[in-house]
């Protein structure tokens, strides 16, 4: 039977959904969150990202701005700003859009955002409430992840979890929800000896490598859950005929684009594995929800609004 597919797009709706109706509660108490979002420079990809997290913030009442200094920018320049938007009350969230150019220290600039503002949760004070079970902003894209196991009802207390990846952004924030979450978690990275056989292990596999549909299906425990974080552009013809010879719709994509996007999960895993999140549709959505939980979690939180036991 083929995996069955986690819908990420309806997750992340149904989390925007309640979002938009907590800041209604909020409003109506007289706070509105306010998110700042701040682009160095003209990326073209950090220009469509930042766009659709200020598109998702009208969409569900957050205040948004945007700050956009020139890409010759100081990392002095920059740390004032990010200091007058910590000063500001009406902004509850700070998200300093990534790569910053070369000549700014982005480990200075990341470590100047207020933590309790830290709505990427990428601060070092953030990782440490993560890793010691204190209330605090988690990284977006791993607690998407968690969020598409527990509503996909998947369950993760004493299963075998297996990360393929060890960023700090991705593979360890989400070894340390999974962990936190009572998982048994072995974390992977480009060291590791026989990958496929220590992924095997896995009932739940989380794939964030960047390496386009590495994990085959000997990497899988019929009937395990995989999520797959990678995002790659495929535009090599073999690479392309490797993942997707045979599916008519990505194969028009593909002529039509000259790319398609993959994930680090290869397509014939869906007929091993009990459940799959896609690329496109999976984890990705999930990402900008999660930012405006978070938003608002910061507005609660500054103000003193969420529980502990809540804010976690
Ligand atoms: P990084 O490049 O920072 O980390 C990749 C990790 O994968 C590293 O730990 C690396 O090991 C490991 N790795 C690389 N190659 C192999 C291999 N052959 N075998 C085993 N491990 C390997 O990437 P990120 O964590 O930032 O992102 C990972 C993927 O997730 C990317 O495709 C990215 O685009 C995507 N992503 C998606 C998001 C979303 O919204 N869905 C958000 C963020 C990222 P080592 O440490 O030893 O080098």
């Amino acid at each position: 039977m083929p995996a069955r597919i986690l819908d990420g797009i309806k997750i992340a709706a149904d989390i925007r959904s309640e979002v938009a109706a907590e800041v209604k509660s909020l409003v109506a108490a007289g706070v509105r969150p306010g998110l700042a979002v701040v682009l160095v420079g003209h990326n073209p990809a950090s220009e469509v990202y930042v766009r659709g997290k200020v598109k998702a913030c009208q969409e569900v009442g957050i205040y948004s701005e945007r700050h956009s200094p020139d890409e010759t920018i100081t990392t002095a320049a920059l740390l004032a700003l990010i200091e007058d938007l910590n000063r500001r009350d009406e902004i509850d969230g700070i998200l300093v859009q990534l790569p910053l150019p070369a000549q700014v220290d982005s480990k200075k600039v990341l470590m100047a955002v207020d933590p309790a503002k830290d709505v990427d949760g990428f601060h070092p004070v953030n990782v440490g409430f993560l890793s010691t079970q204190r209330a605090g902003l988690v990284p977006c894209t791993p607690a998407g992840v968690m969020e598409i196991l527990k509503r996909s009802g998947i369950p993760i207390a004493g299963r075998e979890a297996v990360m393929v990846g060890r960023s700090d952004i991705v593979g360890k924030p989400v070894a340390m929800l999974l962990l936190n979450a009572n998982a048994t978690v072995t974390v992977c990275h480009s060291k590791t000896r026989d990958l496929p056989a220590v992924c095997r292990r896995a009932d739940i596999l989380v794939a964030a490598m960047g390496r386009a549909g590495m994990v085959t299906r000997d990497f899988i425990k019929p009937g395990a859950t995989v999520v797959d974080v990678g995002i790659n552009k495929v535009t090599d013809p073999a690479q392309f005929h490797r993942l997707f010879a045979g599916d008519k719709k990505r194969e028009e994509i593909f002529r039509s684009k000259g790319s398609t996007l993959a994930g680090d999960v290869h397509p014939e895993v869906a007929e091993v594995a009990g459940a799959l999140t896609p690329v496109p549709g999976g984890v990705g959505p999930l990402t900008i929800a999660m930012l405006m939980y978070n938003t608002i979690k910061a507005a609660q939180m500054r103000r003193g609004m969420l529980s502990p036991e809540l804010a976690r």
